[in-house]
Formats: C-alpha cells, structure tokens, sequence
C-alpha cells in the first residue's frame, strides 16, 4: 500500500489550490482530508481511514469505484483515438453509439442528443436552445424560463440563474436577465395544515400563477429537478409533477427535467420523468451517465424541438470543444452496459430501494429526528431540537448554531460521509449497495445521531 504525507499535501492545497465552494481561510485552519483510493462504495483516506460513502462521490459514483473494466475502455479509445471534435462534419465512434443508446433507454419522444462536457453546460445548452426554438417557430419574445427557489442546475452564469441559491445569486450579479423563480415544493416549509396531495397541487399552483403574472406568450420554458438534490433532497408529493406536466400542457410551454442526480437509476428508473408523471421536452443529464469515471453531460432533445431545430433552423451556433468527447463517451457505454448486466435499476425498484426506504424510515424514532423521508436511493432526514404532534410543529434547531454540520462532522470522523444541508442530512449512495451494506450503513449513522444527541446535549442546545 502507498503511503502519502498528509500534512505535506494538505499544506501544498492550502498554498495552491483553490476549491469549488469553499472557504479557504476556514479550510485552511482545519487542514483538508486527502481522498486516496475507492473500491465499490468505501473510500480510504491518506491515513488508511476507511469510510462509506454515502453521497456517490457527489451523486455520481452509481456503480461504484474500481470499475476495471470501465478504466480498460477509457484506455483503449485513448490508445485508439483520444480525441476529436464533432464541429466539423465529422463525428467518433462512441459518441454515435452513446447517442443511439441514450435514445433507447430514454422515454420514447427522445430520439436525439446534444452533448456537453458537464450538467452546467447542458443547463446553458438548455436556455440557449429553448429560445432558439421559439426563435425558429416565429415568437420571439417566447424567452423567460421559469424555474424554483432553492433549485440547483450548475454553477456557469446560465446554471446558477436558473439555479435558486440566495448565496450564489448573491455573487456576480444573478439572475441573467430572463429566468424567474417560484417557490419549491417542500411540503416541511410551506405545507402547514394541508395533506402531502392537496399541497402538491398548491405548489403546482405557483407555476400557473408565475406565467400569467408573466405573460404566457413570453414564457418558454419550466425547468426543475424532478427531486430536488443539492436543495436537500426535495421529494415532492406526487400530485406535483402531474399538475405542472397539465399547467405546461395548457400553455405550451417547453418542460426541462434536470435529471443529472436523478437519471441513470438513481430513482429506480433509466430518468426519473418516467416515474413521477413528467413527459419532458428536454432532460439535462450528467454525473451518473459515466458515474463520474470522466466529465460527461449533455441534453436529449425531444422530437418536439429536434424537429424544429433540424427540420428549420439551420445551424444552431453551439457548441463545446469536447462535446461528444470519444473519452468519456467510451467510459459511458461501458457504464452503461455494467447498470444493464447487473439488473442496477431492477435491484434499487425491486429490492434494495424499498429495503433502504424501510430502514432508513425507522430512524424516525430516533430523539433528534423529526422527519425522514426517501425514494428510491435518495434520502433525507431533519435534525430537530423537539419533536412535536406533526412534522409542522416540531421545534427546530437555532440555523446559527449549524447542528446538520456538527452532525455531519461525527460521520466524517466515523468512516460515513453524510451531507448536511442546513439541518437536513442527506445520502444518495452507490446503486450497487447490498441489503448487508445498507445496514452496516443504517448502524453508522444510527451510531453518529447518538454522538451528535450527546454532543449537542453537552453545548446545551437541547
Ligand atoms: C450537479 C448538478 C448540475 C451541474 O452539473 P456539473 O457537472 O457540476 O456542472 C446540474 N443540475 C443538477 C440537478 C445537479 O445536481
């Protein structure tokens, strides 16, 4: 086994490298933890620590680390062709075959694909191409795209419009001009005194109300997560997706599901529209497609706009240098192949989805949780100060006192990486996890709530 210098590693990070969202000077004081190597869901770090992981890397991982084979095929299209672009009538093997085969595991009204280099990109193709479309069709004031508060679609200027995070829009001048925001649907914050299913219905209310305050004839586009991750996994009630599906129905307007956590399984489906009631004109996938082995995203476009874009507009001025890279296209079919040779999505809808959403249920009895819910290998649960009669009336923590990261700070130190969103503790592991690793798993964080109970108890926060 290689041996690794943490200290000397963590202080050439702290001198030269800088992190997506993070606070260096914070990170600085506290040192970094080194990841070093993977093998199916466990991770290890430059200390020989062993840990669970929990999130999939960041919702990616779904088939899990030391995939060989996935590795043989990245090597063998470098050896055989590393790159070329697709700009110039031209195009490369496996990019062809993962578009044809994205068009056979996809719900039937898609049939083509664009392809990027990342879920951020795909969400700028996104915008890009959905003006275009009304463009092309004669509407050209068809241009505001509609999204949600606490939505999460990349971190380009294009993705973090459409994108609802406070702390993002705060920075470099978002929104762009053109996207609006409604509220989400998250029945914990907005849901008082309603049933899940009535409540469905008043948040698919929003968008109606958002397009009519709008114009319906300057609205092109709705775009949302069908669960919402990086916002805390947001699992909405199942009257929601329906009615927004009916609402853009009536106004024609164009439905992007931004399936880049969702897709690929995660859900117990190839894409999650297919279960939740959406029939989108466009999907946004990324990270599980390759399970993150390399940067990959892209876009299928629905025959609805494909034709229009083919048929009529000519040539659409888009593009990445690395769309349709041979790469990470290669490293997505063979990805493919491994969720469709090990049943990945028959396991998650038929036996180990349904066995983590029993056991991750019972850690409602838990005396700081006040509320967990999941679908297929998502799942959240609230940290709460005392729980009342209702999920509504439950005494939350002070935010200041940041419990979910005192919470997610014993996981860490436990061997079990747990995201903390404000309060809410999220996982969305690995597809291939057993029914034995999802209790090895279940034991972990049931053993991290008692550390956190006690910890928190001791501050005198309880
Ligand atoms: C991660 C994510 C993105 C952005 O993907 P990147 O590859 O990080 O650009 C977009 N949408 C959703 C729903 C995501 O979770």
């Amino acid at each position: 086994m290689t041996s690794y210098d943490t200290a000397a590693i963590q202080k050439l990070d702290a001198a030269h490298y800088m992190h997506p969202f993070t606070d260096h000077k914070a990170l600085g004081e506290k040192g970094v933890r080194v990841m070093v190597r993977g093998e199916g869901i466990y991770l290890w770090d430059s200390e020989g620590k062993k840990i669970i992981d929990g999130m999939s890397g960041l919702w990616c991982v779904n088939v899990g680390y030391g995939r060989t084979s996935i590795s043989r095929a990245v090597y063998q299209q470098m050896e055989t062709l590393p790159f070329y672009n697709s700009f110039f009538n031209t195009t490369n093997v496996p990019a062809v075959q993962l578009a044809a085969k994205l068009a056979q595991i996809s719900p039937p009204q898609f049939n083509h694909v664009y392809f990027t280099g990342s879920g951020s990109e795909a969400n700028d193709t996104n915008v890009r191409m959905a003006r275009r479309y009304w463009d092309v069709l004669g509407y050209k004031d068809r241009h505001t795209i509609i999204s949600r508060r606490n939505a999460y679609h990349g971190s380009t200027m294009a993705g973090a419009s459409l994108g609802g995070m406070e702390d993002m829009h705060a920075q470099g001048g978002l929104p762009i001009p053109g996207i609006v925001h409604i509220d989400q649907p998250n029945y914990l914050q907005f849901g008082q005194g309603m049933t899940e299913q009535a409540f469905g219905l008043q948040a698919a209310s929003w968008l109606e109300q958002k397009i009519l305050e709008t114009g319906a004839d300057k609205v092109a586009a709705f775009i949302g997560e069908p669960i919402q991750g990086a916002g805390g996994v947001i699992i909405p009630p199942s009257t929601y997706w329906p009615e927004i599906q009916r609402i853009c129905d009536k106004y024609g307007i164009l439905l992007i599901a931004d399936e880049v956590i969702c897709g690929f399984g995660r859900l117990g489906r190839w894409f999650a529209s297919e279960l939740l009631g959406m029939k989108p004109d466009l999907i946004t996938f990324a990270k599980g497609v390759t399970s993150g082995y390399v940067p990959l995203g892209g876009v299928l476009v629905g025959d609805r706009v494909a034709d229009v874009l083919i048929e009529q507009g000519g040539e659409f001025n888009h593009g990445f240098t690395y769309s349709g890279h041979p790469v990470a296209c290669a490293a997505a079919l063979e990805n493919i192949r491994i969720i469709e040779d090990e049943k990945l999505i028959e396991r998650v809808t038929q036996e180990t989805g349904p066995y983590l959403n029993r056991r991750f249920a019972e850690l409602a009895d838990h005396p700081l949780v006040g509320y967990a819910n999941s679908c297929g290998f998502v799942a959240g649960l609230n940290l709460v100060r005392r729980k009342g009669a209702s999920v509504h009336e439950n005494e939350t923590f002070d935010p200041s006192l940041a419990v979910g990261m005192v919470c997610r700070g014993h996981m860490f130190n436990n061997g079990m990486i747990m995201r903390a969103v404000g309060d809410r503790m999220i996982i969305a592991p690995p597809l291939i996890m057993t029914t034995a690793q999802i209790d090895e798993m279940l034991a972990l964080i049931r053993h991290c709530l008692d550390l956190t109970y006690a910890d928190v108890k001791e501050r005198g926060w309880l």
